[in-house]
């Protein structure tokens, strides 16, 4: 058997992967006084807090706001020395056969906390309305958790609340079908309100009432990619080495910790934090956990879906935000867009750097094949219900996203629970991203934190 090659370099920690949580991870182990060195498969850091230069402005093309419940975001925003804004007040708008309506305003992911509003019966209808409100009046569940959200939903609502309201808002923000979610991990709490309380739509406003005062949603002044660009300079300025262009293709133990390889370098380190992608961490974990942990057995599969950045000049029934910030569409059919953020209409900050009369909207679409501009232009009008002529559009980007199954999805929480633990089981070995955390800044940053405490001070200190 020949000799194992020398490592070329040999850190404290190897992080893998440099999105939002390996940006984290890597920041807090250098903190802690560790030599750290972070790669990435891409040519540039940041992975979900992307950005592209849309007629000469830099501006999010991935995560554009992240949720104000927790103060992980806000604490390092404030610590990156970045400045947390507000959205614009205006909510969004639900595209139901071919008509548009605000989102009804008290309710959490679609579910109405007053089914009677007239916001609820202007996209359902007075009867759906009435059957939903008739959820006050059907007997508490009293044995056992409702686990499978469209099943809860259907029963205690109605079929025109699941499928006109819920519906849109969970695939469009978690990429699941109801049919799929767990509504423990998709909404810690709700379980429990609607035991406390006896109705659904109680059970809602009580988890509103506990949330904090004012938006649900913040963002950072010039972007949520500077967040990528402020870690990125942390870490420079600390000493990381920072790799991009560095797949990792195995992890395997060594003396003293964990051999890393990339095509061309092995790296050797006492600890090591996987945080790329789910299908990546899988494969590169599989040699060493094996499948005790249903690691090898089929994974559900992930989403992918096609972003379009336009901006647009001259169009001046925009000015008025006529879809407020942006249109969720009830049963998209393929081909056809499924959400569009009116992302200057949603941040005064982008407003305020665009020149007078330069409008920018994102649509997306389900899936990665290439999706003309024209289509895109043409969809953008039919959500927002105005006219916007091609000639109009100065500039474009376009991004494909390929996201892992969400965490919420019904049968993941428990495998990824057996997974923690032999992780935890594991010396020196950590890992994290939105695969393990759950969609969104909110619980990958704070996930990123826990997972890299508690590796704690062993085995280098
Ligand atoms: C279009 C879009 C919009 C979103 N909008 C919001 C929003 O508004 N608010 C919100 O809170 N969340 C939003 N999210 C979700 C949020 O952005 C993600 O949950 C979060 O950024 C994920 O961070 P992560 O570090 O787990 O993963 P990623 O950002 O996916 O990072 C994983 C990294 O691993 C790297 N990698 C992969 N394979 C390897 C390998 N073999 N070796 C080394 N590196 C590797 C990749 O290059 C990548 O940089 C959005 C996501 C998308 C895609």
């Amino acid at each position: 058997m020949s000799a194992l090659p020398s490592a070329s370099a040999t850190f404290d920690t190897v992080v893998v992967g440099g999105g939002a949580a390996g940006l984290v991870a890597a920041r807090a182990e250098v903190l802690a006084g560790r030599s750290v060195a972070l790669l990435d498969a891409a040519d540039e850091l940041g992975g979900a807090l992307a950005r592209a230069s849309v007629a000469d402005v830099e501006v999010d093309v991935g995560a554009e706001s992240f949720a104000v419940r927790g103060t992980a975001v806000s604490t390092l925003i404030r610590s990156l020395g970045l400045t947390q804004v507000e959205p614009s007040p205006e909510g969004a708008w639900l595209l139901r056969d071919g008509r548009a309506h605000p989102l009804p305003s008290a309710g959490v992911l679609g579910i109405p906390g007053f089914p009677l509003a007239d916001d609820v019966r202007a996209i359902i209808g007075t009867r759906a309305a009435v059957r939903a409100y008739a959820d006050r009046l059907i007997p508490e569940l009293t044995i056992g958790r409702e686990h499978d959200l469209a099943r809860l939903v259907r029963r205690r609502m109605g079929v025109a609340v699941l499928d006109d309201l819920v519906r849109p808002v969970v695939e469009s923000v978690y990429g699941l079908r109801p049919e799929d979610a767990d509504v423990d991990a998709l909404l810690p709490g709700l379980n429990g309100a609607l035991t406390a309380t006896g109705s659904l739509s109680s059970a809602v406003l009580r988890l509103r009432s506990a949330a904090p005062a004012g938006s649900a949603v913040a963002g950072v002044d010039g972007g949520i990619h500077l967040i990528a660009r402020a870690l990125l300079a942390d870490l420079q300025r600390f000493g990381v080495e920072v790799r991009p262009s560095s797949a990792v293709s195995s992890v395997d133990h060594a003396p003293g910790g964990w051999r890393i390889r990339t095509a061309d370098d092995v790296i050797d380190a006492a600890r090591l934090v996987i945080a790329t992608d789910g299908s990546t961490a899988r494969s590169l974990l599989r040699p060493i956990l094996g499948d005790a942990v249903g690691i090898e057995s089929e994974w559900p599969a992930g989403r992918r879906s096609t972003t379009i950045t336009l901006a647009v000049d001259g169009v001046d029934a925009l000015d008025s935000a006529p879809r407020g910030s942006g249109v969720l569409v009830a049963g998209a059919e393929d081909g056809s867009a499924t959400a569009l953020t009116h992302s200057s209409a949603k941040w005064p900050w982008l407003r305020d750097v665009l020149p007078p009369g330069r409008h920018l909207l994102r649509v997306s679409f389900r899936g990665e094949d290439e999706v003309p501009v024209d289509l895109a232009v043409q969809e953008a009008g039919r959500l927002l219900g105005v006219t916007i002529p091609a000639a109009s559009v100065v500039d474009a980007a376009r991004t494909v996203w390929r996201q892992d199954a969400a965490r919420a999805t019904r049968g993941l929480p428990a495998r990824l629970a057996a997974l923690s633990s032999a992780v935890a089981a594991t010396p020196a070995l950590a890992i994290t991203g939105a695969w393990v955390a759950g969609t969104g800044l909110a619980s990958v940053v704070a996930h990123a934190q826990s997972e890299v405490a508690r590796l704690g001070a062993a085995p280098t200190d």
